[in-house]
């Protein structure tokens, strides 16, 4: 049976040109980047040329860049690390209630640890405003971490602004930008004091995290062991994924302009075409900047864990907008956030396009949601 993918903001699968490189750096690149023998300085070399695309495409220095085990670890080094290193008093941090469990987990730990934390709710579309940041900030405040755009709706934030706002008042800025990296098109590290990013949401190799560390933002290393990454992340170098991201960066930088405009016709056509052929279906986030290859909708009646396996069924691989626990759908904190009611909360599923994904897919992908939503509905 063939399939349809549409759950790039899961994963998106790696590129030709990222499973070559990463083939041949396995192949031919494989010392230790410490080495100091000529094995070793040519995985040095490699990792170097790397963080240097990072920097001409994301702006920022080469070595404000540190690699990490993946986005969720760039989340927490850049949240910890930068506590670890601040001397202050103060324990007060800002994020919103809409970030990923990488920054909520952390933020319920720390609040353990003594921290005190306002979570701020965005609105319907699920947009977290300057002024409702603002607001909640007092002199005790030391920390902000608000996401570029919502793994779940796609939501934009406009973290240019949040972050003009902060500078001013001298407060420390941590974006999350895993999803918006390669899907955002102005996306610059000159917005933060910290960002975080993944390499396997830009077609790049899992288990590969970014963290970029502006020069002079206090830091202390959360993971020890050897110098590596300028003492700011111990362990040797996931270098044959390295590879794999500088193969996905150069795809990016050279077609990302024609991807995201390709990828918001098959958004924006997926969408209509579902609007014409489902009744009830409530598009999530719509009237917003999203990201560009992402559709969350809402089908009452379905509960969307039993849909996406109908859809699985049925060849289409889409995400619960929810986490699934043991046979039960936990409500999505975004929606709830955003101001769902519970219904809704348990009834959404988030389609995300992606390299790979074509025209022609889409009204395929439309008739098999509507069979396996005309299904479900009948049968409850
Ligand atoms: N932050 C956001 C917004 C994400 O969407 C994800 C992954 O889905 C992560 C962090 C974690 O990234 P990783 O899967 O590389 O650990």
């Amino acid at each position: 049976m063939s399939f349809y993918y549409l759950d790039h903001n899961a994963t998106a699968p790696a590129l030709p040109e990222v499973i070559s490189a990463v083939t041949n750096c396995l192949q031919n690149n494989f010392g230790n980047p410490s080495s100091s023998h000529a094995q070793g300085r040519k995985a040095r070399a490699l990792i170097e040329e790397i963080r240097e695309d990072l920097a001409h495409w994301l702006g920022g220095k080469s070595h404000e860049f540190v690699f990490t085990s993946g986005g969720t670890e760039a989340d927490q080094l850049a949240i910890r690390g930068f506590l670890a290193g601040q001397n202050s008093p103060h324990k007060h941090i800002v994020t919103t209630a809409i970030e990923h469990p990488a920054v909520l987990r952390t933020c319920e730990q720390l609040e353990k640890e003594g921290y005190k934390f306002t979570y701020v709710k965005p609105d319907s579309n699920g947009l977290v405003t300057v002024e409702a940041i603002e607001k909640v900030l007092h002199s005790d405040t030391v920390l902000v971490s608000v996401m570029a755009a919502n793994n779940e709706v796609g939501s934009i934030q406009s973290i240019q602004d949040i972050s003009a706002m902060l500078k001013k008042r001298n407060i420390t800025f941590h974006c999350d930008a895993v999803q918006a990296l390669g899907r955002v098109e102005s996306l610059s590290v000159q917005s933060a004091d910290l960002m975080s990013f993944s390499a396997h949401k830009i077609n790049g190799p899992k288990g590969l995290g970014i963290l970029y560390i502006r020069k002079g933002i206090p830091f202390v290393s959360q993971i020890l062991g050897g110098p590596q990454e300028r003492d700011l992340r111990g362990g040797t170098e996931n270098v044959s994924a390295i590879a794999g991201l500088g193969a996905a960066i150069q795809w990016w930088r050279a077609h990302g302009s024609e991807e995201r405009k390709r990828l918001t016709l098959l958004r924006d056509t997926l969408q209509k075409q579902l609007q014409e052929a489902i009744p009830d279906m409530q598009v999530n986030a719509e009237v917003i900047s999203r990201l560009p290859n992402t559709l969350h909708v809402t089908f009452s009646g379905c509960r969307a864990d039993m849909l996406v396996i109908a859809l699985d069924m049925r060849g289409l691989c889409v995400s619960a907008g929810s986490a699934c626990a043991s046979g039960s759908v936990k409500a999505s904190h975004v929606l709830l956030a955003m101001g769902h009611n519970a219904e809704a909360a348990v009834s959404s599923i988030r389609y995300s396009l992606g390299f790979g994904n074509t025209l022609e897919e889409i009204p395929i992908v439309v008739e098999i949601t509507r069979q396996a939503v005309k299904a479900m509905r009948e049968n409850v």
